[in-house]
């Protein structure tokens, strides 16, 4: 054979497929899939603290975070296209695959015109809390569906956490109220099982076990994987017929990174200690399961957090808070003047983060367009240094939206029956005053990129980039062999598999 021909069969015969599942390899989904997502985890506490982690192990004794960056597809970069980053839609994200726009909500909370009251996100009329206000399905909704007796759990501290991984149909979701661990009646009655009462009881003897007190502790993290350790062993999750999901959430991380900046030490010494508890529920994993070869494990982050102010003082671009009393203020007088004198309630009703609300029986019984009023509240906001563009209902309406990646980060994003009239889009830096030292409000890259790594039997370990966080749920339908939760946008990577 000549070697041009040889040549030729080599690079036909031995370039690797591009996408090789066999149809046997894909008839065995996963017996347990896990879910891990880190709040406020940003793409740099991998990269940056990489070298710090304990030793990658082996699927026998596995190491933490190194073991799964070692074994994974590993996105080191993947991204949200929101327009506002936070707990509460990055979760839905996370577990539907799909945006804002679609499964019903932008933001934590939300001024409600109708009650004039801020709700949140996972407020429910009937059950207390629960998934009300998440319009669509999520991967483990879908997998219950067809397959009644695999079994869906979620844990967190936070319920908005808890609630949306565990999505509409989850058998329980956990979370921490008070100090102790509880659902609502949404799940179960609201019963918990006896291993919850029991160690509440423990916990209600100890002392500092308030939120505030777990902020830059480990003991969160700990707690929850103990709680995901009790619901493996005692839900038996992964060891019958059917694919069971759980699905954990640590929520210190956040609590910390907003008291102190993703560049403070406290953060890396978190984070080297999630690294330790990721190994310790990894070895207990491997004992449960028998191994690691029947178990997805995907691990990403809901959002991710600026540079504390300070950092940027000297160097970079202005940053801090939007003066909101004042902007509101200034908008408020320009409207009197403009259209007069309001009456008992003001022109506008509530400043929500960045989300304005205006007083439609208002402009209404003035017989005013509310396009006028949103213009009027422009022109005072874009004279504010901070301020980048305006969004209006006016322009959702027209379906006009900013350049760039900001207009389709807004596109992704705008839920007209819950977002302001008027939304300020701030300059990257800028955010909302708030109860925080730093917050995640944007959707720039730094509140955006998170990691993505998927483990599992049938995944081609290596560095990849391109995806997003959307990406997940879809992939992981694939697994389990179900259709895409409802509005499910992101797409399968199929480059993964081997
Ligand atoms: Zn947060």
């Amino acid at each position: 054979m000549s070697r041009v021909l040889l040549a030729i069969f080599l690079i036909l015969f031995t370039t690797p497929r591009a996408f090789t599942l066999s149809s046997e390899e894909f008839a065995k989904p996963p017996r347990l899939v896990v879910v891990l997502v880190i709040d406020q985890f940003r793409s740099d506490y991998l990269t940056r603290f990489e070298k710090k982690f304990l030793p990658a192990g082996t699927a026998k004794n596995p190491g933490g975070f190194r073991f799964l960056m070692k074994e994974s597809a590993y996105f080191p970069f993947a991204e949200y296209d929101s327009f506002q980053n936070m707990t509460c839609p990055g979760h839905a994200t996370i577990a539907t695959g799909s945006r804002p726009v679609h499964f019903g909500f932008s933001t934590n909370a939300w001024y409600d015109d109708q009650t004039q009251k801020t709700s949140d996100c996972t407020e429910d009329s009937v059950y207390g809390q629960s998934p009300h206000f998440l319009r669509t399905t999520t991967f483990g909704d879908e997998l219950r569906l067809i397959s009644p007796l695999s079994k869906v759990f979620s844990v967190a501290l936070k319920a908005r956490a808890a609630i949306m991984l565990g999505g509409h149909r989850a058998n329980l979701a956990l979370w921490l109220k008070d100090g102790q661990i509880t659902t609502s009646d949404f799940y179960q009655k609201g019963k918990v099982p006896d291993w919850v009462t029991r160690l509440n009881e423990e916990l209600k003897k100890q002392t500092n076990t308030s939120e505030a007190d777990l902020v830059g502790s480990v003991r969160d993290t700990q707690l929850t994987f103990r709680m995901a350790t009790k619901i493996l062993e005692t839900e038996r999750l992964g060891r019958g017929a059917d694919p069971d999901v759980l699905l954990i959430s640590l929520s210190s991380h956040d609590l910390l990174g907003h008291a102190r900046g993703p560049n403070h030490r406290d953060m890396m010494d978190l984070t080297l200690a999630e690294d330790k508890a990721l190994a310790q529920f990894l070895k207990f994993l491997t004992k449960h399961m028998d191994g690691l070869s029947g178990v997805t494990i995907a691990v990403t982050g809901d959002h991710g957090i600026p540079p504390a102010e300070e950092e940027l003082r000297s160097t970079g671009p202005a940053a801090g808070d939007l003066d909101m009393n004042s902007i509101l203020a200034q908008a408020n007088r320009k409207l009197d003047e403009k259209f007069g004198a309001p009456g008992k309630s003001p022109w506008i009703l509530a400043a929500e983060g960045f989300h304005i609300h205006l007083n439609h029986p208002l402009m209404h019984a003035k017989k005013i367009s509310p396009a006028d009023v949103e213009n009027e509240i422009r022109q005072v906001l874009l004279r504010s240094e901070g301020v980048a563009d305006v969004f209006t209902r006016s322009d959702a309406e027209a379906r006009r939206f900013p350049p760039g990646f900001l207009g389709e980060q807004v596109k992704n994003s705008y839920v007209a029956d819950k977002d302001g009239d008027v939304l300020i889009i701030p300059r990257p830096f800028i955010s909302a005053k708030g109860p925080h030292v730093v917050n995640h409000i944007t959707g720039y890259s730094y509140d955006r990129s998170v990691p993505l790594l998927i483990f599992g039997p049938h995944i081609k370990p290596g560095v990849y980039s391109g995806a997003k966080v959307i990406d997940l749920a879809p992939t992981l339908s694939f697994m389990l062999r179900t259709i895409p939760p409802a509005t499910c946008e992101g797409k399968v990577r199929q480059e993964i598999f081997k």
